[in-house]
């Protein structure tokens, strides 16, 4: 059976203020603890039985690898996994300085950069306290755009405090201007207890503002080629992220590093978060994994349902009823006839989907099926 392989690689140059992901800052013996945890991961026996076609390397800021050091992740799991990749993605922060590294990134054999650039207007980097410039990240994308990669992803954020309908359509120009063959637009989530929700609570952002923002970059990148397919990606056709099309879908993925998670049919878990805890885990034989959930066909069918639902592609419901052996109908009936009625759900040929329109509403929709 085919699976995606995401690795998660913890560390970052500093912690952005907003940001709610598992990073911290890079040291170099923490990074060892990581090197050494990844080597008992990768070889502590497992489920068997798949192909993993994908491999994404995420953070925190993977990035912050050498070539060498990219070589070493893949010839570990190569070791360890039966891959025949057909996508390995490289996150990237645009740091000038790495710029030297797409040569080597690509024998490595990544094939696929997401470059998390956020903006390319100056005020808005500095409220974000990203660590670059406008300039810098125009650079680093136009050079990572010619070095080869068989597809260049940008991600752009919205709904941040200050942020002009003239720094969105600045930063719109500019990503296009570079021929991405991806685009992921994100809205900033305020998140408590981080440093940056003093800040919003001082300058709330308009919302109606962000749903301009958002239908404005939609219709841009549409224009441009780039034809959405879920609720915050837009990709040129065949350039589509695979690995993270397999979360949508629902299909079998495996996640190495702390704090990563991993859904096999039937089950799925997180890795312990804190490094060192995952790391003393693995010297000592003991399980990593967390939060295991049996996966039992309903609950599988209504995860499945709240994934695929973000798809422009919706869900094909008789295909579902094969797969989970669950009609979605009988679980849900009455929910999806309400959202229809609404306007909110569309059910034509068989598929269930939730008209683009109304993705800035999807989580209230999706919520009927939590
Ligand atoms: S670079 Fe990304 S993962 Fe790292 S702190 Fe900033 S937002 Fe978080």
């Amino acid at each position: 059976m085919r699976a995606g392989l995401y690795i998660h690689f913890p560390f970052c140059a500093a912690k952005c203020p907003y940001c709610h992901f598992s990073s911290l800052p890079w040291d170099e013996t923490s990074y060892r603890t990581w090197r050494q945890g990844l080597e008992r991961e990768a070889a502590a026996p497992r489920e068997a039985g798949y192909e993993f076609d994908t491999v994404y390397l995420g953070g925190g800021t993977p990035s912050l690898l050498g070539p060498d050091e990219v070589v070493w992740v893949r010839e570990l799991v190569q070791a360890h996994f039966f891959l025949k990749i057909e996508e390995f993605t490289l996150e990237a922060n645009p740091v000038a300085s790495r710029t030297n590294f797409f040569g080597g990134w690509r024998e490595a054999g990544v094939t696929r950069l997401s470059v998390g650039v956020q903006s390319f207007d100056e005020a808005v980097l500095r409220t974000l306290g990203r660590p670059y410039t406008a300039e810098e990240a125009l650079r680093f994308c136009r050079t990572g755009r010619r070095a080869g990669f068989d597809a260049l992803s940008i991600d752009l954020m919205i709904g941040i405090p200050g942020e002009t309908p003239a720094a969105v359509e600045r930063s719109l120009d500019t990503a296009l201007g570079l021929e991405p063959d991806h685009v992921s637009v994100y809205i900033l989530e305020n998140v408590e207890g981080l440093p940056f929700e003093e800040l919003l609570v001082r300058h709330p952002v308009d919302e109606d503002a962000v749903v301009d923002a958002y239908d404005r970059i939609r219709d841009a990148l549409e224009a441009a080629g780039l034809r959405q397919y879920e609720i915050s990606n837009f990709a040129r056709l065949g350039k589509e992220c695979r690995h993270n099309l397999k979360y949508w879908r629902y299909e079998p993925f495996i996640g190495l590093g702390p704090s990563a998670g991993s859904h096999l049919p039937g089950r799925r878990w997180c890795n312990k978060t804190c490094l060192d805890d995952w790391a003393d885990a693995l010297s000592r034989n003991e399980t990593i994994r967390e939060d295991v959930v049996e996966l039992t066909p309903s609950l599988a069918a209504r995860e499945a349902l709240v994934f695929g639902l973000r798809l422009v592609e919706g869900v094909d419901l008789g295909a579902f009823t094969e797969r989970f052996n669950v009609d979605i109908m009988a679980l849900f009936g009455r929910e999806i006839n309400e959202l229809v009625a609404e306007g909110l759900l569309v059910l034509s040929a068989g598929r269930l989907r939730i008209p683009s329109r109304n993705f800035l509403v999807s989580n209230r929709i999706l919520a009927k099926f939590v």
